[in-house]
């Protein structure tokens, strides 16, 4: 190709995924709206919709009669384009799912692993889930767009390889080559946290936001930066670590996973909950927790302190009630940093969203600047625990809405 029909053709793809786009966070649209919204004429928009359309990528939807002048037909995206594998090695457990071109789960699989097994046992175990998402696939005729893969931890983009995970104790691991090699698809890898944020940018409560945070709260509190449109890594990908923001080191309190004292997760993770439980049944107030525990012959969990949260029970209240809190002050924080439009909280503690969202957004309201509060909102991820994961598949589509090319006509 010379020079010339090389920049013709990258001008082609940019104005295709500038309309594929439209179409993703806008849809529907009509030609004719396309053609206003992007200021190019007519006649390219109806040849780039042309495209998309034989590339399977959008689809015809109705007919817009509202208004005068003549009918427009209306175009969305096509969520059976493709099909798309997300891949989530979480601490303790592997989840695999197949999802649709919109990422809508078709198929799931999810099984316990072992965080004490070695690195191959735990990827082995998540390449077979893998093969009977591939075989399912292959019953139903998909046609797969790639592999997407959220993992705890710093990420190289460029070779898909996992530089070191704290949590699961792993460093330098293959991902890219590793998944590639058994599915010949095309892989992406990233850190779990940014996953999810990017599922909520395409497909979830921030399609519309340019500056947004997603919260991932669990065993320690993550962070995923949408700055101005774009996900935000800083220097070597480590942004987003707003769980060790140092609040005030104290000598009785608990130690961080990184080591430290006084990092702001401390006091809103999930273990500062099951921690706070733990000193009011020492003071031997009247709580169902420690029957639950009997019955259930469970240690204290999240799950079970929600579950008798369900059942009115006052300990269990304020105790989600103090974390939110905690965690309403580190999110004052990030929003008067920011001026983010929305905090999403997502992750295992969003399980107890309903007894944590009342306190944080008290607490927001309280430490966060009057001028900037206004327009912050505080929300739970759409996607429950699966945000990441379909965050996994997320980054698949992303890139076909960028390089629209990529997926070849019928
Ligand atoms: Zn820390």
């Amino acid at each position: 190709m010379n020079k010339n029909s090389a920049d013709q053709a990258f001008v082609r793809e940019t104005n295709l995924s500038l309309v594929l786009r439209l179409i993703h966070t806008q849809s529907p649209l009509s030609r004719a709206q396309l053609a206003v919204i992007t200021g190019l004429n007519k006649s390219t928009v109806s040849s780039l919709v042309d495209e998309l359309l034989e590339r399977t990528l959008v689809h015809e939807t109705g007919v817009n009669s509202i208004g005068a002048g003549r009918p427009a037909t209306l175009l969305e995206i096509n969520p059976q384009a493709g099909h798309i594998i997300g891949v989530e090695l979480g601490v303790d457990f592997v989840s695999v799912a197949i999802t649709d071109f919109l990422g809508d789960i078709v198929w799931q699989q999810k099984e316990n692993a072992n965080p004490s097994d070695d690195q191959d046992k735990m990827i082995s175990q998540t390449l077979q889930i893998v093969q009977h998402g591939i075989a399912e696939g292959k019953r139903k005729n998909y046609r797969f767009l790639g592999l997407g893969l959220a993992t705890p931890g710093t990420v190289d983009l460029n070779d898909g390889v996992l530089i070191f995970a704290p949590n699961l104790h792993w460093r330098n691991v293959s991902f890219g080559r590793i998944f590639s090699e058994y599915t010949e698809l095309k892989v992406y890898v990233e850190n779990d946290a940014n996953a999810a944020a990017i599922a909520e940018h395409s497909f979830g409560a921030a399609t519309q936001c340019q500056d947004f945070l997603f919260v991932f709260a669990g065993v320690g509190i993550g962070g995923g930066l949408f700055l101005d449109g774009k996900l935000y890594r800083g220097r070597n990908g480590y942004a987003g670590e707003i769980g060790h923001f140092p609040i005030m080191a104290e000598p009785a309190q608990n130690i961080c996973h990184c080591g430290n004292r006084g990092c702001w997760e401390t006091y809103a993770n999930q273990h500062s909950i099951i921690q706070r439980v733990q000193a009011r049944l020492e003071q031997k107030r009247t709580s169902i927790i420690p029957a639950i525990m009997t019955e259930q012959n469970s240690p204290l969990t999240i799950p079970l302190i929600k579950q008798a949260a369900d059942a009115g029970d006052i300990e269990a209240l304020e105790s989600f009630a103090e974390a939110g809190h905690a965690m309403g002050q580190g999110f004052a924080g990030l929003i008067n940093i920011f001026n983010a439009e929305k905090i999403i909280l997502g992750g295992p503690l969003s399980l107890a969203g309903e007894y944590l969202l009342p306190a944080i957004k008290e607490s927001v309201a309280r430490h966060t600047l009057p001028e900037i509060v206004q327009q912050a909102e505080v929300q739970l991820s759409l996607f429950g625990p699966d945000a990441s994961l379909i965050g996994a598949a997320a980054i698949v589509a992303d890139d076909v809405l960028s390089h629209p090319t990529i997926v070849s006509g019928k």
